[in-house]
């Protein structure tokens, strides 16, 4: 009888045994009764296991939120990249891009210029309203330029040198010789990609449109000017392997009365001017026009 009291009280106790809630001499009492007590022993395991199962369950559930919470974190996480990825690339491709394209044209265009001082440059208009050919020679300091008019039956060759330029017109009926001071050298290429700092860099690089094509067959980036409004409508296809303008297009006014679109390609041959290429025909059959 007095045990089936003690466990009517270990019992009762069993609930805050197990939540660790009992003192010392509760424990001591409560474990030394169930050594003896089966009935006891029973009831703890059984309220035991229900805990655990308990606990499991609860477990459960809070794996099931954290799962489900870093899955939207992760949502989140990935929304947030890809929104930083979308502004970078919209920055970096609007200018960056173009500063790209500008410095490597540039970069390439200097291992040409560094061979300019012998260089055949071919410059054809469209449409061909006054010059149809231009022919450019530049060796060792020394320009020729061979101008034809094919609707007039005129050539004209220009050779400059550093103190003086000779123009040798043949026409239908006529040749003329023309002596002049001192001119300027032409720089025989055109260097539209100069820039001298990051500044500037940025600055053209916001100038353009570049877009990607091809002219007669070679890879171009088509520059495309957006600045100024007198010059909007310049559009200047520069060969993608070296850096070097292939056409140009521009509106061209002339007093402010418009004249239509002009358009000059260039074909360039590194190398190949010879020194017969830039003898001056026999002056004795000319006749030598003064200065004026
Ligand atoms: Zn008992």
């Amino acid at each position: 009888m007095k045990e089936k009291k003690d466990c009517k009280i270990v019992q009762d106790l069993l609930p805050n045994y197990i939540d660790k809630l009992t003192s010392k001499e509760t424990n001591t009492y409560i474990e030394e009764h169930i050594k003896d007590c089966n009935e006891c022993q029973k009831i703890l395991e059984a309220m035991q296991k229900d805990i655990s199962v308990e606990d499991k369950k609860r477990e459960k559930k809070k794996i099931k939120y954290i799962k489900k919470y870093n899955h939207k974190l992760r949502i989140l996480k990935i929304s947030l990249l890809s929104i930083i990825f979308i502004i970078i690339i919209l920055f970096a491709a609007f200018p960056g891009r173009n500063m790209m394209i500008i410095a490597s044209l540039q970069n390439k265009f200097k291992e040409y210029e560094q061979q300019s001082d012998n260089v055949y440059i071919k410059t054809l208009y469209y449409p061909s309203q006054a010059i149809a050919t231009y022919d450019n020679y530049y060796k060792d300091g020394v320009e020729k330029h061979v101008m034809t008019f094919p609707e007039d039956n005129v050539t004209s060759m220009q050779y400059v040198y550093p103190n003086q330029s000779k123009t040798f017109v043949d026409g239908p009926d006529y040749k003329k010789l023309s002596i002049m001071g001192g001119q300027y050298l032409y720089n025989p290429l055109n260097n539209y990609t100069y820039y001298d700092s990051l500044k500037t860099l940025f600055v053209m690089s916001r100038s353009y449109d570049i877009t990607t094509g091809d002219l007669n067959g070679k890879a171009c980036y088509i520059l495309r000017a957006t600045y100024k409004k007198e010059t909007t409508g310049l559009e200047l296809y520069i060969e993608k392997d070296t850096g070097l303008v292939l056409q140009t297009t521009q509106p061209v006014s002339v007093n402010g009365e418009d004249r239509g679109i002009i358009t000059i390609q260039y074909q360039y041959s590194f190398g190949t001017v010879t020194d017969e290429d830039m003898q001056e025909p026999d002056a004795t059959e000319y006749t030598l026009i003064e200065d004026e």
